[in-house]
């Protein structure tokens, strides 16, 4: 299927690895530009030359820094100021007790996980708007439905974007321009590993058996391939995506247990 999104330009965050980095490779595939950032220049360059070698006709930038810091973000603006497509993505907070949580440590979940995606919206969406298109996705989580106890941090600041884009992806639709989330299950990336070896550090089993075991509980009895996460992104920047707007989309391969 050809999502007529060839020659846009697309800004994607946080996409040397994982679901950022499928999300950069399938708009690629479809043609588009994309400006690719991370804070580890060394992955990103490597990310940056696969997808050219296997996508020749685009232009493919990419842009070292933090996306949860101003500089990080300006560097990003000032690679790709007018771009039709953004995905938001930025590092997970990491899991505890909110009774140990200080002030900083809010602050820090609320700029990586609601303010920094808002920031970047702020800077593209009106030169969208006055373009006509604009396809906006934030790659939040499946803790947005079904919170995770000790993601806390994530569960709160994921939560904030989703309430602000609620009112706002209904004001930029009329011009074509849509805001839409992906909510990730376990999917097979670094971080899921990682998760999974502090755990096999902890309780002294094997990461491979603890990441069987929890593939085994999820209703498709695997994880996530990246791949899958990168072609629904794709999607939902679809040239004929534009009646897709406001939605919380779960890829989760049915974990979440509700009818709605
Ligand atoms: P990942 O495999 O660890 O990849 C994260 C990517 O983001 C890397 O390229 C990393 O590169 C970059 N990054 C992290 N912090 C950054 C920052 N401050 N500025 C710029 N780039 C940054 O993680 P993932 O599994 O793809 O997860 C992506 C997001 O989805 C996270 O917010 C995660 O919490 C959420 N999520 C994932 C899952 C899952 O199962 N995978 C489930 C639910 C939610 P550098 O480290 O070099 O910066």
């Amino acid at each position: 299927m050809d999502l007529g999104i060839k020659g846009r330009r697309a800004i994607v965050c946080a996409s040397s690895k994982g679901l950022g980095r499928a999300c950069a490779i399938a708009l690629a595939n479809e043609g588009v530009h994309v400006t690719i950032t991370a804070r580890g220049a060394e992955a990103l360059a490597k990310t940056a030359a696969e997808i050219r070698a296997a996508n020749p006709g685009i232009t493919v930038t990419e842009v070292a820094g933090d996306i949860t810091t101003p500089d990080g973000r300006a560097a990003v603006l000032k690679a790709c100021p007018d771009p039709d497509i953004l995905i938001n993505n930025a590092g997970g907070p990491p899991p505890g007790d909110f009774r140990n949580w200080t002030r900083d440590d809010w602050i820090k979940a609320l700029d990586a996980n609601m303010l920094t995606p808002i920031e970047l919206i702020k800077a593209t969406v009106d030169g969208m708007m006055a373009r006509k298109f604009g396809r906006i996705v934030n790659i939040t989580s499946a803790a947005v439905k079904a919170p995770i106890d000790i993601l806390g941090l994530s569960n709160g600041a994921r939560a904030g974007l989703t309430g602000f884009i609620a009112g706002l992806s209904r004001k930029t639709v009329i011009n074509n321009v849509t805001i839409n989330a992906l909510l990730p299950g376990p999917f097979e990336t670094d971080r899921l590993i990682g998760t999974a070896k502090i755990e096999s550090e902890r309780r002294g089993i094997p990461a491979e058996q603890i990441l069987a075991d929890r593939a085994k509980l999820n209703p498709a009895g695997r994880f996530g391939d990246p791949e899958e996460f990168g072609l629904a992104c794709a999607f939902l920047c679809a040239a004929k995506a534009g009646y897709i707007t406001g939605q919380n989309i779960l890829l989760d391969g049915g974990a979440f247990p509700g009818t709605l």
